[in-house]
């Protein structure tokens, strides 16, 4: 019997990831993998898509048939398909959530009932006469029906069961239309530029490539370039960014040039603006700027994926199912369909530049020909124990003398990161997370910033009942309000994640800009003179292995957007390999500097690195599997280095406990199916334990 294994639109059901439909002799020719159908379930009718076809004998269990096809749902190409099994199995996330990711929203099924009287005679009260009368040789929607005739649904039951009437079912499909073009770019350009791009680029691209361009404006022509050439052969390109402001930064860039519209496609569209985008892609051809989510659209011919600042740790998508890196997929969805994939980058990831070295991937180089001068500020040498050095002092004020404006870049939020005892030491903390509590003046409150617990700040100490308390670290709020008592005249403004901007074009406005990494995207104003960083250290000093390469790749991204004069870090360690590195700027030296401690300590590229977080209400249930699940991995592999279970960062949230397992693999040897089979066999019965698996991390906290 030939079979369809179906993968319903959110129609959860525990351990199946699909259902099996038979075909009916009428769609074995129109049915295919990839393709959307309707398919009963129980009372019901459902939307999926046709996953695989296979012979099966005599199935044990019963197999209801594929009621429809939907040619007007755009299918799913079989590359895609591919793609999404891979990601499931190589990253241990269930099939099911991840096909219902890349599935399109803004589709539904409406099921319409029609019912009809029968030519029949029975008896029946005066209610259901009335129906019955109005139903002879008049076949009416339900909707309509109970309307008109103010019926309800127990009378139609009851005329069904006497066979007065009967009734028949359709199904319609609705396809949300947006209102608003959001997703469309604005067609400006008439003509295709005139920029011009290494031909060599081209000839490399028959390997993946790395597009090392260290300024952000150059990278950008070169991605034209290359679009241009594909566009021009009747191809669709797709762009990848990772943050949403930069793809539209992108678009404004692209649209003042290309003579047709781009599209769009991020989490801020509605459903109906995504499935416009989704349907768009698969029927023309189409230039697509989406965040990681687009790596999963299906394409009419596609030609080429551009994958911009592929060192950025957003690419990192682990919060929930499905989890993903996508840089790792963007060259796996490549390798499927058989096309170039370009990675660009102003700071190579440590990963992606190694693979050039032994030619996984090409190489093109092209350095900054400007850039800003670097002061380092040595903060052990500061003795003003002001909230502000000397220095940095003195340029702001020269730069608001000149009419320059001022960014200082920190990555704290609130007025104070904690509050302390002084009699004691006590630091305020969460009850719930066990992680510091921020004050927040404007607020006069203490925050959680993991699970959002608010509390009024302190009368007593709890612990010793004293009353005087330091308000300790130095938050964005707290610069801020320094820098707008010290500059009265100054415009100054604050850009953070707990802000609201009404209208961002005030930060054009703003002569000093004091915020967290959201300033990134601001940066290539020229009428910046300086920008700060407040304290590098803060970045440098996360425990993470990574956390060295992605502070000098955001520091060096930062520099190839920057067009301002000047540019000051801070930091208690100016003699850091990072800090040198910078300061004469100079990727080689970073480069043979992180490579030698990666070797050194097994880190990637020299392992992969994969992580099991485990989570519970029970902290000594943690560690007795966690201990098990240890134990189990070192018999099986006796020379991979394993930690843990160790407490993972932060320790203690919304009540529950959470440790990690973290396993060096330097040989390959370890995968998802492995782990996932560890981990449920060495679980304790009735167990709550909760594990994640993440499998070939770029980055972990230790
Ligand atoms: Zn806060
Ligand atoms: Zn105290
Ligand atoms: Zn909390």
């Amino acid at each position: 019997m030939r079979v369809s294994k179906v993968v319903l639109f959110d129609t959860y059901i525990p351990e199946k990831d699909f259902l099996y439909y038979s075909i009916p002799e009428e769609f074995t020719e129109s049915a295919d993998i990839g393709k959307a159908v309707v398919v009963p379930l129980k009372k019901s009718r459902k939307l999926g898509y046709i996953w695989d076809i296979e012979e099966i004998e005599d199935p044990e269990f019963e197999v209801y048939p594929i009621l429809s096809i939907l040619e007007n749902i755009p299918p799913l190409s079989k590359p895609l398909v591919r793609l999404v099994n891979w990601i499931s199995e190589y990253y241990s996330n269930s099939l099911y959530k991840t096909a219902n990711y890349i599935f399109p929203s803004g589709v539904e099924l409406e099921v319409l009932r029609y019912l009809k009287a029968r030519d029949t005679v029975v008896e029946m009260s005066k209610k259901q006469e009335k129906i019955f009368l109005a139903l002879i040789d008049n076949e009416m929607e339900e909707k309509s029906l109970k309307k008109s005739l103010k019926v309800s649904e127990s009378v139609i039951k009851a005329l069904l069961k006497k066979g007065a009437i009967e009734e028949r079912f359709e199904i319609k499909l609705i396809e949300k239309k947006p209102r608003k073009h959001v997703y469309l770019s604005e067609k400006k350009g008439d003509s295709w530029g005139s920029f011009t791009i290494d031909k060599k680029i081209l000839d490399l691209m028959k390997k993946p490539i790395l597009l090392f361009i260290e300024s952000r404006d150059e990278r950008w022509k070169t991605y034209f370039e290359i679009m241009k050439h594909f566009y021009q052969r009747g191809k669709s390109i797709l762009f990848v960014f990772p943050t949403i402001k930069s793809l539209i930064q992108f678009g404004d860039f692209l649209s003042q040039y290309v003579p047709f519209s781009i599209y769009f496609y991020h989490s801020f569209l509605t459903e109906a603006q995504s499935y416009s985008v989704f349907k768009v892609a698969t029927t023309e051809q189409a230039v697509v700027l989406s965040t990681s989510k687009g790596l999963f659209l299906p394409f009419k011919d596609l030609g080429v994926i551009i994958v911009d600042q592929e060192e950025n740790e957003f690419y990192n998508m682990r919060e929930k199912e499905p989890r993903y890196d996508s840089v790792v997929v963007a060259l796996k969805r490549g390798e499927l369909e058989g096309i170039p994939v370009v990675l660009g980058s102003s700071s190579p990831s440590i990963v992606s530049f190694y693979r050039t070295i032994y030619r996984e991937m090409e190489l093109y180089r092209k350095p900054l020909f400007y850039r800003p001068q670097i002061t380092v500020i040595d903060l052990r040498k500061d003795k003003t124990q002001e909230i502000l050095d000397f220095y940095s002092l003195r340029k702001i004020e020269e730069n608001l003398r000149n009419r320059r404006k001022v960014f200082i870049l920190l990555n704290r939020l609130g007025y104070s990161p904690y509050i302390q005892c002084q009699d004691c030491g006590y630091i305020f903390m969460c009850p719930h997370c066990k992680s510091s509590l921020v004050y927040h003046l404007e607020e006069k409150i203490m925050k959680c910033h993991y699970c959002g617990f608010e509390m009024l700040p302190p009368q007593r100490c709890p612990v010793c009942e004293g009353y005087s308390f330091v308000y300790g670290g130095i938050g964005t709020e707290k610069l801020y309000r320094y820098l707008v008592n010290l500059y009265d005249r100054a415009k100054v403004l604050r850009i953070d994640s707990e802000v609201e901007l009404q209208d961002e074009t005030i930060i054009y406005g703003a002569d000093i800009v004091v915020g967290t990494r959201l300033i990134e995207p601001w940066l290539d104003d020229e009428k910046i003179g300086l920008l700060i960083i407040y304290n590098l250290d803060n970045f440098l000093h996360i425990p993470d292995f990574a956390s060295p390469e992605k502070t000098f790749n955001m520091i060096k991204r930062i520099i190839g957007i920057y067009k301002g004069r000047e540019m000051i870090i801070r930091t208690y360690n100016p003699s850091h390999y990072v800090v040198r590195a910078l300061k004469i700027n100079s990727f080689g030296n970073f480069l043979n500097r992180e490579l030698l401690n990666r070797k050194s300590l097994n880190y990637p590229p020299f392992s992969k690195i994969h992580q099991i977080l485990l989570e519970d209400i029970d902290e000594k249930e943690i560690l007795d599997e966690g201990g098990r699940i240890v134990s189990k991995i070192k018999e099986e592999f006796k020379d991979l280095a394993i930690l843990g279970p160790a407490p993972y960062f932060p320790y203690f949230v919304r009540d529950k406990y959470r440790y990690q397992i973290i396993i060096k693999d330097n040989e390959n040897l370890i995968n998802s199916d492995f782990l996932k089979k560890v981990c449920e066999e060495n679980r304790s019965p009735f167990s709550n334990l909760k594990f994640i698996i993440n499998i070939d991390m770029r980055e972990i906290i230790t």
